[in-house]
């Protein structure tokens, strides 16, 4: 919910768009996406499961559509048990900003007496009997396509030098700041004062920084680059 705000004031406070919006994991949502697809910008953001998406037991889980065939012709996906969940159903969800998600439900028409039954249909909460029960799966196909094209951007090499410079650049200022320059508390209270404050130790980190580059022959460039295996 934090993006959107702040890439709207970036673009009223300054005379140039980026065309590139870098983010972790944390920033993905089918709206942030949206977002900056219209905006004409591209989004470089690490998808929510992406690094358990690479564990043997994410693999292994027969219960995640990540893990079944999806046939875009059929729009249906193919379980373990080699059985359809077809779309059945679609409903829209509203966000807490408004913005409206179209979900299409899954469901398998057979689940009785299917061997891989209580790895694929969790939750204990369901009012259902468990034999009688089948599984179903929530599906939003923006999202699955959006996520997709994120997914391929961010895997090219300047997708990659595009992380691996947001890990630096943005994640190393707080640690620079709070360890190198032993920022710790703001002197002050209230919120001009935390700004003002805050406004002098960027240009404090920024002289600092410039001071580096220049030392290193770095000015004029402002990506690190992708260090090449020899
Ligand atoms: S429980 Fe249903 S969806 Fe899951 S593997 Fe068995 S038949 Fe397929």
């Amino acid at each position: 919910m934090t993006l959107i705000p702040l890439l709207k004031d970036m673009e009223k406070h300054m005379s140039f768009k980026y065309k590139n919006i870098v983010a972790d994991a944390g920033y993905e949502s089918e709206e942030n996406y949206v977002f900056i697809e219209h905006n004409n910008q591209a989004g470089y953001i690490k998808p929510q499961n992406y690094e358990l998406s690479k564990t043997r037991n994410y693999k292994k889980d027969i219960s995640r559509r990540e893990n079944m065939d999806y046939d875009p012709q059929t729009d249906s996906y193919t379980c373990k048990n080699r059985k359809k969940l077809s779309a059945v159903a679609t409903r829209t969800e509203r966000t807490a900003t408004g913005y409206l998600r179209k979900v299409t439900i899954y469901e398998c028409k057979n689940c009785r007496n299917c061997p891989y039954k209580k790895s694929c249909i969790k939750g204990n909460n369901c009012k259902t009997p468990f034999k009688d029960r089948k599984k179903r799966l929530y599906v939003s196909r923006k999202m699955e396509e959006k996520k997709a094209e994120c997914l391929e951007r961010i895997l090219s090499d300047f997708g990659t030098q595009l992380r691996l410079n947001r890990s630096i650049q943005a994640e190393g200022s707080f640690a620079n700041v709070k360890e190198d320059m032993n920022f710790r508390r703001y002197l002050y209270r209230g919120k001009e004062n935390v700004l003002a404050q805050s406004t002098l130790l960027a240009i404090g980190f920024d002289i600092n920084k410039l001071h580096h580059k220049i030392m290193t022959g770095r000015t004029g460039t402002h990506l690190f680059e992708l260090k090449k295996a020899s």
